[in-house]
C-alpha cells in the first residue's frame, strides 16, 4: 500500500497536477488549500475536480497560518509536498509584500512547527523557485551552488522558506529537498503567467503586451516534467535541486510558436518590469545524478499542448 502524502496548495497549477499524478500512482492524498485571492476560486476548483471524486483524496480548506496539530496528527503523513505560496515576481513590491511574507514565510514556518510533531513524517519536499538566484548574466546554465541573490521580494521570501525548511530538518531530523522550479507552463498554468495571458489574448484577437524586447531568456519547463521531478524526489536526494528543462530560449522564440498558431496576432513591446531577470537557465546535472530527473517536453510540443488545452476551455 502506498504512503499518505500531504500536498499544500493542492488546488493550484502545480499542486493539482501533482495531486492527480499521485492519486493515479495509488497514494492517499490529503490536500490543503485556502483558495487565496491570487486568482479565482472557480479555476482552482476546476483544477481539483477530478481528484475530488476520488475516495483516496481529502481536501482540507484551510490557511496554513491557521493549521493546528489536530488537523493532521491522525493522518499518518509520511511525505509533505509544500506547494502553497503567494507566487509571482511582479506583484511582490509595495503593499502586496505582506501577502508574500504571510503565505511564503509565515505559512511555511507554521507548517513546519506542526509537522515536526507528527512522528510519521519521513520527508519534506519544498517547492522553491529559480527566483532565489537573481539574474544569470553569464549566459551559462546556473549550477545548484550558484550564489543566491534574489532580485525581487518574491525571491527573498522563497529563499527564506528554503532556509527554514533546512533549519527545521537539521534540528528535527527529517529528510528534505528544496526543488527550484524554472518557469513552469502547460495545462492549468496560472492565469497571471505570461503564456496563459498571451494565449488568452491571441484567442480573443487582442494585442499581446510584452514587457522587455523579447530577447530575455527563460528556461521554460513543462508541467509533466516538473511533476515527474517532484515524484522522483520523494525517495531520493537531499538538499537543493534545480528543476528546469535545462535549455534556455528567448521569449521571442516562444512568441513565434504562438504566432504560427494564431497568424494574425499583434505584439506590442513595453519597458521591462522591476524584478524581471534577463535570463534563467537551469543546470540540472545534480538533479539528473541524484534524482534520475530527465525532462522530456520541448517548448514546441509543450506550448501547443497548452494552447489546445486552453482552446477547449475558454470560448469567445
Ligand atoms: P498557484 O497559485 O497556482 O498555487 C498555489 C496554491 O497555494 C493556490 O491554490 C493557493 O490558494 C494556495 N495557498 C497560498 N497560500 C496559502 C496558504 N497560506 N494556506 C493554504 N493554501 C495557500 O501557484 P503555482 O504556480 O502552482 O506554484 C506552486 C509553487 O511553485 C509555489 O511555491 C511557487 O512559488 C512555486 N513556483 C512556481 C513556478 C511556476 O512557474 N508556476 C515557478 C517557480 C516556483
Amino acid at each position: 500500500m502506498q504512503a499518505n502524502v500531504l500536498i499544500t496548495g493542492c488546488c493550484g497549477f502545480i499542486g493539482s497536477s501533482l495531486t492527480d499524478r499521485l492519486l493515479a500512482n495509488g497514494y492517499t492524498v490529503y490536500g490543503i488549500d485556502c483558495f487565496n485571492d491570487n486568482y479565482s476560486k472557480s479555476i482552482k476548483l476546476e483544477n481539483i475536480k477530478s481528484a475530488l471524486s476520488n475516495s483516496k483524496f481529502t481536501l482540507l480548506e484551510k490557511d496554513l497560518n491557521q493549521l493546528e496539530l489536530d488537523d493532521i496528527s491522525k493522518l499518518n503523513i509520511k511525505y509533505v509536498i509544500h506547494l502553497a505560496a503567494q507566487p509571482g515576481v511582479r506583484d511582490s513590491w509595495g503593499p502586496e509584500f505582506v501577502k508574500y511574507v504571510k503565505n511564503n514565510i509565515d505559512a511555511t514556518q507554521r507548517l513546519l512547527e506542526i509537522i515536526i510533531r507528527c512522528p510519521s513524517l519521513k520527508r519534506f519536499i519544498n517547492g522553491s523557485s529559480s527566483s532565489v538566484y537573481g539574474d544569470n548574466n553569464s549566459d551559462k546554465p546556473i549550477p545548484i551552488n550558484f550564489p543566491t541573490n534574489p532580485l525581487s521580494p518574491y525571491g527573498v521570501t522563497k529563499l527564506t522558506a528554503e532556509k527554514l525548511v533546512k533549519a527545521y530538518a537539521m534540528n528535527y531530523g527529517f529528510e528534505y529537498v528544496n526543488l527550484r522550479f524554472f518557469t513552469v507552463y502547460g495545462p492549468r498554468q496560472r492565469p497571471d503567467m505570461a503564456f496563459s495571458k498571451f494565449i488568452k489574448k491571441a484567442m480573443a484577437g487582442e494585442t499581446l503586451i510584452i514587457f522587455g524586447d523579447g530577447t530575455q531568456k527563460r528556461d521554460f519547463t513543462f508541467i509533466e516534467d516538473i511533476v515527474e521531478g517532484i515524484v522522483l524526489s520523494m525517495n531520493q536526494g537531499s538538499g537543493d535541486y534545480n528543476l528546469g528543462r535545462g535549455k534556455s530560449i528567448q521569449l521571442r522564440e516562444a512568441l513565434a510558436i504562438i504566432q504560427d498558431y494564431f497568424p494574425n496576432i499583434k505584439i506590442q513591446f513595453e519597458n521591462p518590469q522591476r524584478g524581471d531577470v534577463k535570463s534563467t537557465w537551469a543546470d540540472i546535472s545534480n538533479s539528473t545524478l541524484d534524482l534520475g530527473y530527465s525532462p522530456k517536453v520541448d517548448i514546441q510540443e509543450g506550448l501547443i499542448r497548452q494552447i489546445e488545452w486552453m482552446k477547449e476551455r475558454i470560448s469567445y
